[in-house]
């Protein structure tokens, strides 16, 4: 008997989550070096899920410099490869983005993070002579484009999508969910989330922007939905030797890890990809290099920046829809 009411719950739960579309599936997985989590809402969630899962991996296969056969480890190896529609939309955006950021956003790291020992954690202070060197192949303008073949023209040169393959990544997602007829879900891959829509009750969705300083929980949070909002810091990434902390994201002018006073920056955006290659490019560019950019673009997008002395900008178009314990200023469009 209990379990026939039991049984009867869970199928009263279950038919009244679907005829009001508030089904949930969630999954949780480590990909791309990172921790990923997908939720879905919705009658068509489970399926929706699953095909996100398969996609991320799919994507991982293709775009990651580290694994053996992936489509870019090829292409580093060999100098010139015929590539999937996929690698080819992100070595584009990526190529794209170094020209709209003047060189900040640089694809051609590869042989100076090495030096550096981020992509084997095997870490390193390279001499200034070595840095120098392998900065001679970070060219992103010697990269050609033909149809569906990507070539090398330097001898050496190498391609490391990692600052925009997540973002591009959890784009497609919501373009899966789309396909699928789900109107709400999230994506977290390792920090970069991306939004469909709102909650299944209709309230916009929370997401948290985390502290660098770690001296209160979040630096404040956001309350979105249909956007991309991605984070960038050195934080996330780095050593110390000799009392001093070496980060992941480098300064493509010099090679040393971009020390301009910024702790982090988060870009907010419709688009994944644009989000993920700018907020790594504006931590890049520092403080003022930022807002100089923000207040120029014509793209769509907004910022928030925290500097190494604890200082909190926001822009405009999204400071009503931030909330946050620490006093900030607002940066408007000129
Ligand atoms: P993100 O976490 O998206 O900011 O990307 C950081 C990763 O991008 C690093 O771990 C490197 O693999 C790569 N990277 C480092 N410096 C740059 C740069 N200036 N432009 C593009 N990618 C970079
Ligand atoms: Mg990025």
């Amino acid at each position: 008997m209990k379990k026939v009411l039991a049984l009867t719950f869970i199928m009263i739960i279950f038919l009244s989550g679907c005829s009001f579309g508030s089904y949930s599936y969630s999954d949780s997985f480590f990909a791309m070096d990172t921790y990923m989590s997908v939720t879905a809402n919705g009658a068509n969630a489970q399926s929706a899920v699953k095909k996100a899962k398969k996609q991320v991996l799919r994507l991982e296969n293709l775009l990651s410099a580290h694994k053996e056969k992936s489509e870019v480890y090829r292409l580093n190896k060999n100098g010139s490869e015929k590539l999937s529609n996929d690698t080819i939309k992100v070595i584009k955006n990526a190529l794209k983005f170094s020209r709209l950021t003047n060189g900040a956003f640089n694809p051609a790291m590869l042989p100076v993070t090495k030096l550096w020992g981020f992509p084997d954690k095997k870490y390193r202070v390279p001499k200034k002579s070595e840095i120098e060197n392998a900065l001679k192949l970070a060219k992103p303008e010697k990269i050609s484009v033909n149809k569906n073949e990507v070539t090398l023209n330097l001898k050496g040169e190498e391609i490391d999508l990692g600052a925009i393959a997540k973002g591009y990544t959890s784009s497609k997602i919501i373009e899966i969910f789309k396909r699928e007829g789900i109107e709400s879900g999230i994506v977290n891959l390792g920090g970069n989330v991306q939004t469909l829509g709102a909650k299944p009750d209709g309230s916009l969705w929370t997401v948290a922007i985390e502290n660098p300083d770690k001296n209160s929980e979040y630096l404040g949070k956001l309350k979105i939905k249909d956007k991309a909002v991605v984070t960038s810091g050195g934080y996330e990434r780095n050593f110390t030797k000799n009392g001093k902390m070496y980060h992941h994201i480098l300064n493509p002018e010099n090679g040393y890890p971009a020390e301009n006073g910024l702790s982090s920056v988060t870009v907010i955006s419709e688009d994944g990809t644009l989000s993920d290659a700018l907020s790594t490019s504006l931590f890049v560019m520092g403080k003022n290099g930022a807002e100089r950019f923000y207040k120029k673009s014509e793209k769509d997008f907004d910022i928030i920046l925290y500097t190494e002395g604890g200082k909190l900008t926001v822009s405009q178009g999204i400071a009503d829809s931030f909330n946050s314990q620490l006093d900030f200023d607002i940066v408007k469009k000129d």
